[in-house]
């Protein structure tokens, strides 16, 4: 795409909506930074599993909190294979923080107030060059509320939760599908009733039930949309 401004692209919204796949293709076609902040948080949630601050049922907020300073998120791409990896500190995490065990423990973790700021600002950072893509579910209200382009995307739990399972057997993890719909329910209902920076659509995001829609045909509406925003 011609290089026009570069703006900030913010796409939030439910668990496995396939924000992610979105925003990477954005990413490569306007040859922007994608950021999965769901990552960040899913990491963080590692962090505290590997110290053994956090289970199913309890965390210890108080040992966080005093080492969250030491966590450092970070990404990298290789470009022959358009892939991205997750760095907690100097670890490449990507492929400990995607199973059903960080999934369980992730929302409660993403619920707490200093969690959030230190992500926050670290977001912030790496966006501060502009031409980024960055998916979660508070970037167009929270870390960017002045993006350019704020995308909101929805689609039925059953989708959602078919799609998520697809993709861990086809990884070779051992789930099943009831596993995968509870755990994206009360993540749902965690991630839009917390407190702190509660998952909802911005006011001027636009709304994509990406349910009826293929790959295609979602990334062609998106596009069109940051077309639209980058020549005005
Ligand atoms: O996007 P993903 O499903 O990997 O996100 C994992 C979890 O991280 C979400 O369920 C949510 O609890 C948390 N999260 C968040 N804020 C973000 C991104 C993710 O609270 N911006």
């Amino acid at each position: 795409m011609e290089s026009g401004k570069k703006i900030i692209i913010a796409i939030d919204g439910f668990s496995s909506c396939g924000k992610s796949t979105v925003a990477k293709q954005l990413a490569k076609e306007l040859g922007y930074t994608y950021i999965d902040t769901g990552a960040m948080y899913r990491a963080v949630s590692l962090y505290a599993l590997n110290k053994g601050w956090v289970n199913e049922n309890a965390i210890n907020e108080n040992a966080l909190k005093a080492d969250i300073s030491n966590i450092k998120i970070h990404f990298t791409y290789n470009k022959t294979d358009e892939k991205y990896f997750t760095w907690l500190n100097d670890e490449m995490v990507e492929d400990k923080i995607r199973n059903i065990e960080i999934s369980n423990i992730v929302s409660p973790v993403s619920k707490l107030a200093f969690v959030r700021e230190a992500m926050v600002q670290q977001q912030r950072i790496m966006a501060s060059h502009g031409g980024v893509v960055m998916d979660g579910r508070d970037i167009g209200t929270v870390v960017f509320p002045n993006a350019e382009l704020k995308i909101f995307m929805t689609a039925s739990v059953e989708i959602r939760a078919q799609r998520r399972f697809d993709e861990l057997i086809a990884k070779g993890d051992n789930v099943t599908l009831a596993q995968v719909a509870e755990n994206i329910a009360l993540r749902d209902h965690i991630d839009q009733t917390r407190e702190v920076a509660p998952l909802k659509k911005a006011d001027d995001a636009i709304e994509i039930d990406n349910g009826a829609l293929n790959r295609n045909e979602q990334f062609a509406m998106i596009l069109d949309l940051v077309k639209e925003r980058v020549n005005n």
